[in-house]
């Protein structure tokens, strides 16, 4: 059991703000002595010491801050205090706001070990917050997920679990299984409480009801994963079509090597961009192109790779020259469902001719036209990923699972509570019914953080960033 009240863990200190050159720097204390620990390091501006008293609960206070050893002042600071346990970890921790001079942040470090602190391990603050009932491990991981986020919408799904709304549900759910097991027990008259047991056909409607409403957390997953990393869509076509050349038009910043020798996009090259809400990895392979030397080869197995696990396809093709039997070849291999024929070259073909037709022959895919030279259709384009990914749901869903131990968690305890089920539709007997129901809180006991194991937590902590 996590303890109600902060218990005060050794002093330690990190730096909140990115390294390099800035205009203010975060330094984070927390711990046992903070801020009397600090305090022989600053001086008011007159010069006279600065007092546990000087520094009130969260107001900021300007002073100097000493280098004791050169005797002068390093830097005019910002220091604020918050006394446990209204703070993030619910220690006694304070701020420091330096100017973000690389030199001056390095020197206050040096003087922070010096007056008896030691630097924070990643995720050192969180765990403790963790530790100190402040957040459970789903709120946890949700700051890691914010501050990971690379686009508002992962950030906005990131920070409904940081406010608790994930937690919240699970909580729901909990409290409904437990009342449930408490009525099991009445059954098989192990209950220490007084309570008429329900009837099997109603503890069944029960566990039907919440194994629906944590299946329907666990279908989040895959939006979450997108959310997390991205939907990913592969470039193909034969060399010299304009796919880097493309990849480059719609990532808008040139990345892939852009050249008129056949052959030449030999690796794979990846650029992000956004699409409604939801970043969108363009993987440029190496033209698919049977022969070649040994490096293409290896390309041409790798974009092979790649098109296999990619969400869509964009085939590539030159209007002016329109399907040759290279691009047959290719399109051989394509899944149908996801994939948009994109004409490229536009401005190449002659005034008066039109690009072939190509739905008799491919059914259902989906026609662009365009020129990587002029940018013409290049928006169009754009367009149809979206209608291609159109797995993308609307902004505004609920909860969505982010984290693989998150989704593990709770597909557990969808397993054990459909096992559940069972043995009430089996008519089975209700002493076996407990067993999966107890598995289910366990389950999700586990995803709040209720049981933890040392090793897990290292694991989940470890992967923040110093500072947090
Ligand atoms: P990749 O091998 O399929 O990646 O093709 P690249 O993007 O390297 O392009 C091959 C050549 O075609 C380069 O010289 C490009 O400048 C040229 N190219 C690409 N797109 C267009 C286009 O829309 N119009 C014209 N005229 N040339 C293009």
């Amino acid at each position: 059991m996590r303890p109600a009240l902060a218990l005060d863990g050794d002093p330690l200190f990190g730096l909140a703000t990115p390294p390099g050159h800035s205009g203010v720097a975060v330094v984070r204390l927390s711990g046992k002595g903070i801020p009397d620990l600090l305090l022989p390091l600053l001086r008011k501006p007159d010069g006279s010491p600065v007092r546990g008293e000087d520094l009130p609960a969260r107001v900021m206070r300007r002073v100097d801050l000493v280098d004791s050893k050169a005797g002068e002042v390093l830097d005019q600071v910002l220091v604020v205090h918050f006394p446990g346990p209204r703070s993030f970890t619910g220690e006694a921790q304070a701020e420091i706001h330096c100017h973000g001079a690389p030199v001056v942040v390095a020197r206050l470090l040096e003087l922070l070990v010096a007056a008896g602190m030691r630097p924070a391990q990643p995720g050192e603050f969180s765990r403790r917050a963790f530790l100190n009932g402040k957040m459970d491990l789903v709120q946890a991981e949700a700051l890691m997920s914010l501050i990971g986020a690379s686009t508002l919408r992962a950030a906005r799904a990131a920070t409904r679990h940081l406010r608790g709304d994930f937690s919240r549900q699970v909580g729901q759910i909990r409290d409904v299984l437990v009342v449930l097991l408490a009525h099991l027990e009445a059954h098989l008259d192990f209950s220490d409480e007084e309570i008429a047991p329900d009837t099997p056909e109603r503890m069944l409607a029960t566990v039907t009801q919440q194994q629906a409403l944590l299946e329907k957390i666990h279908q989040s997953a895959s939006l979450g994963r997108h959310l997390r990393q991205g939907f990913e869509l592969a470039l193909v076509g034969r060399p010299n079509v304009g796919k880097s050349s493309l990849f480059n038009c719609l990532a808008g910043e040139e990345r892939a090597i852009v050249t008129p020798v056949a052959g030449t996009t030999r690796d794979v090259n990846e650029y992000s961009v956004v699409i409604a809400g939801v970043p969108v990895r363009l993987v440029d392979t190496a033209g698919l192109r049977q022969g070649g030397g040994v490096v293409e080869r290896v390309g041409v197995e790798r974009a092979r790779e790649r098109l296999r696990q990619a969400d869509g396809v964009l085939f590539v093709a030159e209007a002016q020259k329109g399907v040759l039997p290279g691009d047959r070849d290719i399109l051989a291999t394509l899944d149908r469902d996801k994939f948009l024929f994109v004409w490229n070259k536009m401005d190449l073909l002659s005034a008066g001719r039109t690009i072939p037709d190509v739905q008799s022959a491919w059914p259902g895919s989906v026609v662009l036209t365009a020129s990587c030279r002029t940018g013409a259709g290049i928006d169009q384009v754009r367009a149809a990923m979206v209608d291609l990914l159109g797995a993308i749901p609307t902004d505004g869903e609920g909860v969505v699972l982010m984290q693989a131990r998150q989704v593990a968690a709770v597909g557990r305890a969808v397993t054990a509570l459909q096992e559940c089920g069972h043995i009430f539709v089996r008519g089975g007997d209700l002493e076996l019914a407990a067993i999966p129901l107890r598995e289910a809180l366990a389950a999700l006991g586990e995803l709040v953080g209720e049981v933890t194991q040392e090793i897990l937590l290292d694991k989940i902590f470890g992967e923040f960033c110093i500072g947090k």
